[in-house]
């Protein structure tokens, strides 16, 4: 059984040019670009998790009967690393990306991933790469762990092989307009029905996505909105975010963690900075219809979405085929700019870490 302090280190035998480097970190985008290195680990029946290496970023081999290629067997998490003010690198509650991948894990009927091997991972890759943050103001290295079902069977049941890999992405800003407010499309199609795999980070559910995605974009808006799927009324989450709503009485409202929505560690932490700030919050359902009501009588002030990628956006318009209606003033609200700047201040060490939310690399 692999331990985190066993990798085979392989050292790149062309890593990119530091100005070839310099022009990516310059201006990064999101997902675009990579660094030189990455993390893999093997799962077999027999061996468990066995040869954690980490070497060049590259191609990997699959037999075209694997069944990722075939049954979508595959999950992953999402992570960033931040250059701190001293000059150190810091993860943001990497625990609870670990525990919420054996979560996804456990849905997807694959084998868990004890969570030192999932840090230690982490921690190679970061190590490898840490001249790979970008220079951009919000800029941070982005991690993306998955693991992806390596077995060539076509019989439907649970794999008996698997790969863990880790690759980094620097990250500038997530919504490539910079808006300072996104305009959410209310989609026919539904993302998680009860007893689903709505609260497992799998690459399935997001397949089912695009096309709602690609509705939203061809309406002229950012992202889409998923209602539930049983009476198409009650707010779930976007594609990728969860949702928050703030009312004129200071109350801070999110749907609640029913199965269907994905427990975002974005949403966990505002909702503690939230309680901590002494608001009242709600994990409760909220319809859609209440919603557009409360924004035309002003009851409701702010509604943004969360999550590591584009951390806390505000959104501003929300349109479905027949309506379109404003949050506020369609810009980002008070509450959404300070619950912002209190978890990106932790994040980036800029701020006392009180919960012990932030691992120190060094
Ligand atoms: C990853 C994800 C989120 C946000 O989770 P964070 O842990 O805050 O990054 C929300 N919704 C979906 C569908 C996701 O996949």
């Amino acid at each position: 059984m692999a331990t985190a302090a066993q990798f085979t280190r392989l050292p790149h035998p062309a890593p990119t040019a530091a100005a070839d480097r310099a022009a990516v970190l310059a201006d990064p985008g999101f997902g675009k670009c990579f660094s030189d290195h990455m993390v893999c680990i093997d799962w077999s029946e027999d061996k468990g998790w066995h040869n954690p290496v980490i070497g060049p970023r590259g191609p990997i081999a699959l037999d075209p009967a694997a069944s990722v290629l075939h049954y979508a067997q595959e999950i992953f998490e999402g992570l960033k690393a931040y250059r701190t003010a001293d000059g150190g690198i810091a993860l943001f509650r990497p625990e609870a990306n670990a525990a919420r991948f054996n979560a996804s894990a456990r849905r997807l009927a694959m084998p868990e991933l004890p969570e030192d091997l999932f840090i230690g991972a982490i921690r190679e890759l970061v190590a490898a790469d840490s001249d790979w943050f970008p220079t951009v103001e919000g800029g941070s290295l982005y991690l993306r762990p998955f693991m992806i079902a390596t077995e060539a069977f076509l019989g439907v049941r649970p794999a008996k092989e698997y790969k863990f890999l880790v690759i980094a992405s620097p990250a500038g800003n997530y919504f490539k307009s910079g808006a300072p407010a996104v305009s959410i499309w209310i989609s026919d199609y539904t993302r998680a029905a009860p007893g689903g795999t709505g609260a497992a980070k799998c690459g399935g559910n997001y397949a089912a996505s695009l096309v709602p995605t690609a509705e939203a974009f061809a309406n002229g808006h950012d992202q889409v909105l998923f209602l539930d799927a049983a009476e198409h009324k009650w707010i779930e989450e976007l594609g990728g975010m969860n949702l928050f709503f703030v009312f004129s009485d200071g109350t801070l409202r999110t749907p609640a963690l029913t199965g269907t929505i994905l427990p975002g560690i974005t949403r966990d932490s505002l909702l503690q900075l939230a309680r901590e700030e002494g608001l009242t919050v709600q994990e409760d359902r909220y319809s859609l219809d209440q919603w557009r009501a409360d924004a035309a009588s002003g009851h409701l002030v702010e509604t943004f979405a969360c999550g590591t990628a584009a951390v806390v956006t505000p959104v501003g318009k929300v349109a479905d085929r027949t309506s379109e209606f404003t949050i506020g003033s369609g810009g980002p609200g008070q509450l959404t700019q300070k619950l912002r700047a209190r978890l990106v201040a932790i994040q980036r060490g800029e701020a006392p870490d009180t919960h012990g939310w932030v691992t120190r690399l060094g």
